[in-house]
């Protein structure tokens, strides 16, 4: 009997299941370029938006505030994966175009979710940066069909994943031959659920910044789910060595459909912004700052 070990027709999968070196291992800190924004290198990136797409005055009041305070990409879901399927699941195709004429308006790049293979190709029409979310980090034939889309890609954490799941899910984007992967580290379930929604695992963000050449960001909403706690751990993130943040700010988040409870307002936001340019000095970066 012969052992079918690999799929022959992926990049570097082996016949003989010995695993190669893997691709997250090779070469020095790679830089992701998202629409002109360099993830990964000396600068900080901010990314920030609402969880999910609502309408366009919210979207674009949103976008407008996130540019002025010195957001680098916009996010927002238009296709939402919720845990109950009786929940606000995001305007589709509509959120996708609400999106790229926010990204237009305000010249922010747009990084948004895609949940299924079917999905790719429409979302990446209208987006800059593919997301896979903590709930599909383990869906591998999504996670190869995004490594073939062509477009940045960031690989969020699965929810109960270790680092090693993790870094073999982003070895199923790369081994497509996709150089554009940006991990992000989101809060991981441990054993408190009430007073944080998930953990921070810091150590992942130090470890990875030391074990691969991909660029790390953190994301302190969902990680906490408390937006008074997303500053002090946005912060803590930073002092970890992650390449930035992705924050969920609404203009009026006891009013969101969707992670409200976690949502800065866009004043705070703004006033995090201000508050963290010196801290990022002290890590020996500097926040990001678009020419002109
Ligand atoms: C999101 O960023 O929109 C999201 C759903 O987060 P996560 O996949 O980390 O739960
Ligand atoms: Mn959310």
């Amino acid at each position: 009997m012969t052992l079918i070990t690999g799929n022959p027709t992926t990049p570097g999968a082996s016949q003989t299941g010995q695993a190669p070196v893997p691709l997250w291992e090779q070469r020095a800190q790679s830089v992701v370029w998202v629409g002109g924004v360099p993830i990964g290198g000396h600068d900080v990136v901010i990314v920030a938006g609402p969880c999910a797409v609502e309408s366009e005055e919210q979207l674009l009041q949103t976008a407008v505030a996130a540019k002025a305070a010195g957001a680098d990409l916009l996010r927002g879901g238009a296709f939402k994966p919720r845990t109950s399927p009786y929940e606000f699941r995001g305007l589709g195709e509509a959120g996708l175009r609400l999106l790229a004429q926010a990204g237009k308006l305000t010249g922010l790049p747009v990084v948004t979710e895609v949940m299924s293979e079917r999905q790719v190709e429409l979302v990446a029409q209208y987006c800059d940066m593919l997301q896979i979310g903590s709930r599909n980090m383990s869906n591998f034939s999504l996670l190869e069909e995004v490594g073939r889309a062509g477009k940045p890609v960031l690989l969020k954490r699965g929810m109960s994943a270790r680092i090693k799941e993790w870094l073999l899910a982003a070895e199923y984007v790369l081994a497509q031959g996709c150089d554009q992967l940006v991990l992000c580290e989101r809060g991981i379930r441990t054993y408190d659920s009430e007073y944080t929604r998930n953990t921070l695992d810091l150590n992942a963000i130090a470890v990875l910044k030391r074990e691969t050449h991909l660029p790390v960001l953190a994301d302190p909403s969902h990680a906490t789910g408390r937006s008074e706690l997303v500053a002090q751990l946005g912060r803590a993130a930073l002092a970890a060595g992650a390449d930035g943040l992705m924050l969920e700010i609404h203009p009026s988040p006891s009013e969101a459909l969707c992670d409200g409870r976690q949502s800065l307002s866009l004043g705070e936001f703004e006033q995090f912004m201000r508050d963290l340019g010196p801290l990022a000095e002290v890590c020996g970066r500097q926040l990001h700052r678009r020419a002109g």
